[in-house]
């Protein structure tokens, strides 16, 4: 039955990649995807700019510590290859300060055009708005059934024809469950399991938290912070980056490298973020600075006396947190509220509660064991032909481009492996 070398199952950042390489080593492909386009998920990846890799890619950047598979992996596919895979595919790249890579025009619609232009230039075919709903072996290489699914946003669409598909090898690269708002889902770990692979519980990893507390005040307010997360007595880990307060919650890239650590401590007890809106001046530099302040400012209202030093909004939340009434004469204020004030600008504490779930996170951690595929080629250690890719695997990346480099060149690996089986 086999009508294909491969059948690639989602055209996400993994399943494009494979079908480029397998393309390019000859192989016929078809990808089979359940969105009505191609890349989706790329498209909202990094603020709609993709942050598609990291000038600093390294086995310690991804969790849990997968470093004897990933020093494989990435041997076999240096992280300059995945680079000129995509320089060779047209895309020019720029880097920012912190090593992040995105394309030159900043825009993610330029990764998936790149990517799918390659495809039809190869003669891939990706039928969109199908959904692979089982895969099985046969005698003679997978059968592959699909079912014809509306758009997303046609929730009264009719399922439609279902298919059977034959192909030699099969690359699972269905993703994982964050976004489900633009296509996430945990179907694929399903299929996984039914295949015979172990799939450990999938949890949001790289997410918004939700915190205790009415902070509404300062829904929206985006500032500079370092984090220390503490818990049962102990300093857990120290991020520094741009911290945004949501609806009962904080997110941005701090916030965000913090959580995976934040919700592994909450399992055990009380987890506090402490936000330092100062970093740059240690405790006794702050005490002078304010003191400093009063001598010159001490006339003014406690809302003059802080007009300049930092954002308003947090400084009222603050003089309210230390009852220091906006305007009550800065003068007249004990010098243990202005310790109090000083303590909370560069400590002020966020207790994590939990995280905003799926529908924020921008990674799973959990799924397909690792042990169970080769850090080469990607394929399973179970079922001969089938390979596993991307974020369906049980390793996960900081924030930074990391995510979509093991996408890539998990991808890429696996495809080559594919097409020359
Ligand atoms: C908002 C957001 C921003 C992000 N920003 C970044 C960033 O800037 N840098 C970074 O490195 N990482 C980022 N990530 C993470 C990154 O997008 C993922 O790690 C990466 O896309 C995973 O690639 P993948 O191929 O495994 O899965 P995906 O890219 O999710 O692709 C899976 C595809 O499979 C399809 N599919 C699923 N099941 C089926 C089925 N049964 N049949 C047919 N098709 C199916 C899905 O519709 C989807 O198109 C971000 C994630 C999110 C949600």
């Amino acid at each position: 039955m086999q009508e294909q070398d491969v059948i690639i199952v989602g055209a996400g950042a993994s399943g494009l990649a494979a079908a480029a390489e397998a393309a390019r080593a000859g192989a016929s492909v078809l990808v089979l995807e359940k969105n009505h386009v191609p890349g989706r998920k790329i498209l909202s990846t990094g603020s709609g700019k993709c942050n598609f890799s990291n000038i600093k890619i390294s086995p310690a950047s991804y969790h849990p510590p997968s470093a004897a598979f990933l020093k494989k992996t990435f041997a076999s596919l240096p992280p300059a290859r995945v680079r000129a895979f995509f320089g060779d595919l047209g895309l020019l790249w720029t880097k920012d300060e912190k090593g992040r890579l995105f394309p030159r025009s900043m825009k993610a619609q330029d990764v998936v055009n790149v990517l799918t232009n390659e495809l039809s230039a190869r003669a891939v075919r990706v039928q969109t708005l199908t959904e692979v709903t089982g895969i099985f072996l046969g005698e003679d290489g997978f059968i592959v059934e699909a079912q014809k699914v509306p758009p997303q946003w046609d929730k009264k669409g009719a399922r439609g024809e279902k298919l059977r598909l034959g192909a030699g090898r099969v690359i699972l690269a269905a993703g994982g469950p964050c976004y489900p708002q633009i296509g996430g889902t945990a179907g694929g770990y399903e299929l996984l399991r039914k295949l015979g692979h172990t799939v450990s519980p999938v949890r949001p990893s790289m997410v918004p938290l939700a915190v205790k507390g009415n902070l509404t005040e300062l829904d929206g307010v985006r500032l500079e912070a370092r984090l220390d997360l503490k818990a049962g007595g102990k300093h857990i880990a120290r991020t520094q980056g741009e911290l945004l307060f949501t609806s009962g919650g904080v997110s941005g890239p701090a916030v965000l490298d913090l959580s995976r650590a934040a919700l592994e401590a909450l399992k055990e007890g009380t987890v506090i973020a402490e936000a330092d809106f100062f970093p740059d001046y240690v405790p006794a530099a702050m005490a002078r600075l304010l003191t400093g302040r009063m001598k010159s400012l001490g006339d003014r209202t406690f809302s003059g006396f802080c007009a300049g030093l930092h954002n308003e909004k947090l400084l009222k939340t603050a003089a309210g947190l230390a009852a220091i009434p906006w305007q009550a004469p800065a003068g007249q204020l004990s010098g243990d509220s202005l310790a109090a004030f000083a303590v909370l600008i560069k400590a002020f504490p966020l207790e994590i509660t939990g995280s905003r779930g799926f529908e924020d996170a921008m990674v799973a951690a959990g799924g397909c064991a690792a042990s169970e595929v080769c850090p080469v080629t990607f394929e399973s250690k179970k079922v001969k032909g089938l390979y596993v890719t991307g974020e369906l695997l049980n390793i996960d990346g900081d924030s930074g481009g990391y995510n979509l480099h093991l996408a890539w060149t998990s991808g890429i690996l696996a495809g080559r492996a594919a097409a020359g089986k």
